[in-house]
């Protein structure tokens, strides 16, 4: 039976704002809700491969710049087959740091911003979710994360400029949306290292929340600053599996629940300026 695949990058420009962590402890907390996941590594960092524990990544089979040579060369090196069924339910197609050359290598192809998009929808059908982890940046491997997506979750870090940072990347979406992706909507925007003990963090989320909220879903969750989450990256697992009843656990699991409950979800404003 073919399932109704539904596509969403993780994106945010920043470094260091939980992505990695999100993208999977939210595709673990789906399959552990039944749902057949995909994890996409598109970060030559590979650090979605590392946090799942393949430390050695140029001992993985097949990775993401070999599936993305296939779209570009016509050819079938890489098979379902050559995605990794991880112990914790989840699928994943590794990246290592060989995927930094293929940035290089899509200047010079032809409609190089569908590249991973092709690889994506070949696996349409075959998932419930294909969740794709971008790299801090909003050049061509986001560009096309976003090409391939159907909607974007975007972690924020309550932080000082964080409403500022959001500023560029609603701008960057909206131009995806105009040029190259005219479906893709806005999942929403979750808070994520959130230290409740400061004030700063209070601000920054009223801030996001007052500017975006009315156009835009922001979770409810927020995922709080926790220790274990830094501890969980460092052992290769996912939040659940190694401590399932912390805070931090326990937030991304309601965050899974958010994103399960359908139809709350905002479109995108077609006027920017609403968005400023
Ligand atoms: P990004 O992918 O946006 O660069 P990561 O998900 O890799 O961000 O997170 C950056 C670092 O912060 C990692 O070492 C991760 O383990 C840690 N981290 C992520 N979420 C939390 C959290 N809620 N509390 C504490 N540390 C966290
Ligand atoms: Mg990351």
């Amino acid at each position: 039976m073919k399932l109704k695949t539904k596509v969403i990058a993780v994106v945010n420009q920043k470094g260091g704002v939980g992505k990695t962590t999100t993208t999977l402890n939210l595709g673990i907390g789906l399959a552990k809700r039944g749902k057949k996941v995909l994890l996409i590594d598109c970060d030559p960092q590979g650090d979605l491969t590392s946090s799942l524990g393949y430390k050695n990544k140029y001992s993985l089979k097949a990775t993401l710049t070999e599936a993305m040579d296939d779209v570009i060369n016509g050819t079938c090196m890489v098979s379902e087959d050559d995605i990794i069924h991880h112990s914790e339910g989840i699928d994943l197609m590794p990246a290592n740091q060989n995927l930094s050359g293929m940035e290089l290598k899509l200047v010079m192809v032809m409609n190089r911003e569908k590249i991973l998009k092709g690889y994506v929808d070949s696996l349409r059908g075959l998932y419930d979710y294909i969740l794709i982890d971008s790299l801090p940046s909003l050049g061509m491997f986001s560009v096309n994360a976003l090409a391939a997506a159907d909607s974007v979750i975007i972690p924020v870090q309550a932080q000082y400029l964080a409403a500022e940072d959001m500023t560029q990347l609603m701008q960057s979406v909206m131009m995806m949306r105009k040029n190259i992706n005219p479906s893709l909507e806005i999942e929403g925007i979750l808070m994520t290292l959130v230290d409740g003990r400061t004030n700063m963090a209070k601000e920054v989320i009223k801030e996001i929340r007052e500017k975006y909220g009315a156009h835009i879903r922001i979770f409810e969750t927020e995922i709080p600053i926790g220790v274990k989450a830094s501890e969980a990256t460092a052992a290769g697992k996912s939040i659940y599996a190694y401590d399932k009843r912390c805070e931090v656990a326990k937030a991304y699991e309601n965050f899974t629940e958010e994103v399960l409950r359908d139809g709350e979800r905002t479109k995108i404003q077609h006027r920017t300026s609403q968005c400023r």
